[in-house]
């Protein structure tokens, strides 16, 4: 059953329940003292005449006395132990209660009869007669005009209920909707965002009552933990191909060289070897870092004194030989520097990239020092960067010019990792270009320790 139903079945029933309870109750209560009441009275009543009885019977004949008092709608009478009468008076219109075989009673009797469908009261007191015999004397009054009230009080009291239950069943309905409409709205907007397959929130301004808040707050916190969790998702997957091409290529062009040439030149097998197998471990440290970045944690690095300008000469060859293009690394031999191996050819593999897909001749790596840091230029002459572009480019997938890259097979991600990266070395990165002449991507690292 839905909840609105629900609600309105439970308020309306539990209302219209408490409702007749109510005015059963008020009808019984009602009916039971008018009739006590009536008892009351007509005990009043012969308790006068038989006082008037007791002062006067020498004087009076005891027949004038009971016309004296006949009640209007009854009978009054003083009943012998033989059960015949000393005198008996009935009121014009209860003439048939004359007819009513009568009982003797040895003492007080008080009690509610129903005589030919009539209701009466009838008391019966038994009193000193003169003679000295004991007589009752007795009345009984019509008590229809009571009886007629009590009805009545009944028919009105229905006619409220079945009057009063009309706008409980609206209200109930309108309350009904009244809880369920913001659950009904929320519901709404939850299918919306389902159907549209997007992240969204709910808003929550136009809902004021408290639970649903709370619901509505939990869904939308639900919503970013999944969005995020998402975003994590994607963000490993293009992060871990965007790291994974260029080992991939190297090795496969290596492999590709070996299969041609391998077996007549020796020197260039070992060349190869080197490089695949050092490739390999490096795309499964990439792995294992890219995949501790999606959990969250930090990068992991191994900080060591190396020599710079023989990381570099290293790099470059294999990147020579892996796309066929002219670089020279120009600068000092002896440079040490306190770095991550790992990270640092992550960074050179970057700008190398985009040095050899933005540009055609020479590319030229200087590598230097000052005082406190150590320079490495990455130097191309290619298409360079427009210079409102260059302070975007570390953004996320931001291109200077899409066709053009997605031509080279790019996405956009290679700056943004590479400041990731160089953050995490304690490193800088700057980049100064020329439309049309040429870019300079400058490193500067943390001297040895
Ligand atoms: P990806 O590196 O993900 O394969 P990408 O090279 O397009 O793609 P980034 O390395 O982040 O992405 O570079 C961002 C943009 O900056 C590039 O699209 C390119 O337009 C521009 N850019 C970067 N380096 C150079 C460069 N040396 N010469 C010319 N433009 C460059
Ligand atoms: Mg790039």
């Amino acid at each position: 059953m839905k909840l609105r139903n629900k609600i309105n079945l439970y308020t309306s029933v539990l209302f219209i329940v408490l409702l007749i309870l109510m005015n059963t109750s008020i009808y019984f209560v009602f009916s039971h003292l008018m009739k006590e009441n009536e008892l009351e009275r007509a005990q009043a009543e012969v308790d006068k005449v038989a006082l008037a009885i007791g002062s006067a019977a020498d004087r009076i004949a005891p027949s004038d006395l009971l016309r004296a008092n006949v009640p209007v709608d009854g009978m009054i009478q003083l009943l012998k132990e033989d059960l015949t009468s000393d005198g008996k008076v009935t009121s014009p219109s209860e003439e048939n209660l004359g007819a009513r075989t009568s009982s003797f009673y040895q003492g007080e009797v008080r009690e509610l009869m129903t005589y030919e469908d009539s209701l009466y009261v009838f008391v019966s007191i038994p009193i000193v007669w003169s003679d000295g015999s004991v007589v009752n004397l007795q009345v009984t009054n019509s008590i229809e005009s009571t009886e007629e009230m009590i009805r009545i009080l009944a028919i009105v009291l229905i006619v409220i209920t079945v009057i009063i239950i009309i706008p409980t069943l609206v209200s109930s309905r309108i309350l009904s909707n009244l809880i369920i409409e913001p659950i009904r709205t929320m519901i709404n907007t939850m299918k919306d965002i389902q159907k549209s397959g997007q992240f969204k929130q709910l808003k929550l301004e136009d809902t004021t009552e408290g639970e649903l808040v709370e619901m509505g707050e939990t869904f939308n916190h639900m919503m970013s933990l999944l969005k995020t969790n998402y975003e994590k998702q994607e963000q490993f997957v293009s992060n871990a191909s965007h790291e994974l091409r260029t080992p991939l290529t190297i090795i496969e062009n290596y492999a590709d060289l070996l299969k041609r040439r391998g077996l007549e030149r020796p020197d260039l097998f070992e060349e190869s070897i080197d490089a695949i197998h050092s490739e390999a471990i490096r795309m499964r440290e990439l792995t294992e870092q890219l995949l501790s970045i999606a959990r969250h944690e930090q990068w992991n690095i191994q900080m060591e004194n190396i020599n710079i300008t023989e990381l570099i000469e290293d790099t470059v060859n294999t990147f020579q030989t892996t796309y066929q293009r002219e670089m020279s690394v120009l600068g000092d031999k002896q440079i040490v520097g306190y770095t991550d191996i790992q990270k640092l050819k992550q960074l050179l593999f970057i700008f190398l990239d985009n040095a050899r897909k933005y540009s055609e001749e020479l590319i030229t790596i200087h590598v230097g020092q000052t005082a406190n840091e150590i320079i490495i230029q990455i130097e191309d002459r290619g298409i360079g960067i427009p210079q409102d572009d260059l302070p975007k480019v570390f953004d996320r997938f931001y291109q200077v010019d899409q066709a053009r890259s997605r031509k080279q097979g790019g996405s956009g991600l290679g700056l943004t990792m590479a400041k990731d990266i160089a953050g995490a070395l304690g490193a800088r990165i700057q980049i100064s270009s020329k439309e049309n002449e040429g870019t300079i991507v400058t490193l500067y690292l943390q001297k040895e320790k």
